[in-house]
């Protein structure tokens, strides 16, 4: 599985990950966006390894999920579900990466009307997404 690397804006943070496939998953949740001043775009992942775990900070949005970031510059590292073995990083974070695709968008009944995306990607009302979080 190809490997990639990365750091936050500040540098203190250094990110390895291996991804499957570099395609973006989009969330147009109100907390996502609360976050990112922006709908989160993230790969999906296994494993995301974030060095030094002292400059990370997690934070717990829901009882369900956390969020990563970093300590000093606040950079979006990543976010997971306390129930489920996938990941989600950043992927802006992370360099080299050829060939990113749109994959999905998730809670799209949460976007707001003001913006939208010019992709031909498969969309989920927070309903569909909650339920395959659920199923994981
Ligand atoms: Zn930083
Ligand atoms: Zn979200």
């Amino acid at each position: 599985m190809p490997e990639y690397h990365g750091t936050c804006l500040c540098k203190a943070v250094q990110v390895s990950v291996q991804v499957e496939k570099p395609e973006l998953g989009i969330c147009h949740c109100d907390t996502c966006r609360k976050w990112c001043s922006a709908p989160f775009m993230a790969f999906a992942a296994q494993d995301i390894n974030l060095e030094p775990k002292d400059k990370v900070s997690q934070y717990a949005s829901s009882n369900i999920a956390k969020r990563s970031f970093c300590k000093i510059c606040g950079t979006t590292l990543s976010f997971f579900y306390d129930d489920m073995k996938q990941k989600f990083v950043n992927p802006w974070i992370l360099k080299d990466v050829q060939n990113i695709t749109t994959g999905v968008e998730v809670c799209y009944d949460n976007k707001p009307s003001c913006y939208s995306f010019d992709s031909k990607a498969q969309k989920y009302t927070e309903a569909e997404t909650m339920a395959f979080v659920n199923l994981s």
